[in-house]
């Protein structure tokens, strides 16, 4: 066994990853909640300005006993859809806890959010105009799009003139024009360009959002938005970001803009990934050993149907190899998966020691946007979630998907 290895077994708590498998079968998404409970802190302890909320993304992990525990720790949420509405108000938050960012949503979608009691921002002139005919004389926020974009991927960035994301800030005279045609009331403005690991560019953000901020008189809060993103390449030797120093900045900004506006505003964070990704472990089988022309492929149960970041985005998650010590040179080896696609894989060339039939691997760092965006793709269920509770006991938070479930809605 590596190093690595070793030091991840703590996670299981005293578990072994191959019982885990033996009792819910393969794959299977394990959390655990002393570390989920430590990032949403994490967040929580971030600034010591009195109106602070953390506004937990939902769309990287929805468990609703995640979203259980995310309550206790006194998140509120961010939810993107009506679908993640249900769901955060299912797990228990208030309509008054939840944010909804939209975008490109229907005037029912509007409804259903209005109808509940749930602030909305809306994200473009045009859903300003189809929101103020719903709902003169409403409450309302807007996201806006300062031009900084950030992230690990082009197709993460959202922020600056290529994404579909925010109102530019020429806009500000027709939003604030709509904003008295409808007698609407700005209670808000939020951003998000993306996440990334650098406390400059958040910062950076901060300042673009603020001063936005001071062309409206009514606001009561201002959301910064997420994300922090998590190293995920800490076999690589990725540190994570140091949300000391990148506290003590924002604590400066959020009192001097709350002296300057004569009032203290609620300011507010968005983080999704960094709150759940690395209380979750993807655990998977090889089934198959090949070489294809020199190229080594280890064949898992471990599509993209499971996991589809590394296809989606090539997004490196470390691995880990469990079962018996093994001896043998590490070599470049492509994890596969399973579905009939040739952009499945898992990992590229990763130096991983010999692997055969029947070893079982950890996908770490898969607590966000693992389960929340797998499908059931090749009508292969979609797999079980189990939680290793702070007392270590286990708990199983989702079961897997039968094939009957996946009939159902056609029969
Ligand atoms: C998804 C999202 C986040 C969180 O992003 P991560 O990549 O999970 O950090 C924050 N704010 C908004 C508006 C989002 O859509």
């Amino acid at each position: 066994m590596n190093t690595s290895v070793t030091h991840k077994l703590n996670f299981y708590q005293g578990h072994n990853p191959i019982d885990l498998i033996a009792a819910y079968g393969s794959p299977l998404y394990v959390y655990n909640e002393k570390i989920f409970r430590q990032r949403c802190r994490d967040m929580t302890n971030l600034t010591t300005y009195p109106h602070f909320k953390v506004n937990y993304a939902i769309k990287a992990n929805t468990n609703l006993t995640l979203l259980g525990i995310a309550i206790e720790e006194g998140l509120c949420a961010d939810v993107s859809s009506p679908g993640e509405a249900v769901a955060a108000l299912a797990a228990g938050f208030a309509p008054s806890d939840l944010f909804f960012i939209a975008n490109n949503i229907s005037a029912e979608e509007m409804a259903f959010a209005m109808e509940r009691g749930i602030l909305l921002s809306v994200d473009s002139v045009s859903q300003l105009e189809t929101y103020g005919k719903l709902n003169p004389g409403g409450e309302i926020a807007l996201r806006f799009n300062g031009g900084i974009g950030g992230g690990h991927h082009e197709n993460v960035i959202t922020g600056g003139d290529e994404t579909k994301f925010g109102i530019r800030a020429v806009y500000i005279p027709e939003v604030k024009a709509l904003l008295t045609k409808y007698g609407l009331k700005l209670k808000g403005i939020n951003h998000h360009f993306g996440s990334q690991n650098s406390k400059e560019l958040y910062l950076e953000g901060v300042e673009e959002l603020l001063s936005i901020a001071r062309h409206f008189d009514s606001l009561e809060f201002i959301d910064f938005g997420g994300g922090f993103s998590i190293p995920y390449n800490k076999q690589g030797g990725e540190a994570p970001m140091d949300f000391v120093v990148l506290g003590q900045s924002l604590t400066k900004y959020m009192e001097s803009f709350s002296k300057e506006c004569g009032k203290p505003l609620t300011y507010i964070v968005e983080p999704g990934r960094y709150i759940s990704a690395e209380c979750g472990v993807l655990l998977g089988t090889v089934h198959s050993i090949k070489e294809n022309g020199g190229n080594k492929f280890a064949g898992t149960d471990l599509g993209f149907s499971v996991l589809a970041r590394t296809t989606l985005y090539e997004s490196h998650h470390d691995i880990e190899v469990y079962g018996s010590p093994r001896d043998g040179e590490y070599s470049p080896t492509n994890i596969v998966g399973n579905q009939c696609e040739s952009g499945d894989y898992i990992a590229k060339s990763r130096l991983l020691p010999p692997l055969s039939e029947g070893d079982i691997l950890g996908i770490l760092d898969a607590g966000a946007y693992g389960y929340s965006m797998s499908s059931q793709y090749n009508h292969r269920p979609r797999p079980a979630e189990v939680l290793i509770r702070e007392d270590g006991s286990l708990q199983l938070i989702r079961r897997r998907d039968t094939y009957e479930d996946m009939l159902i809605n056609m029969l």
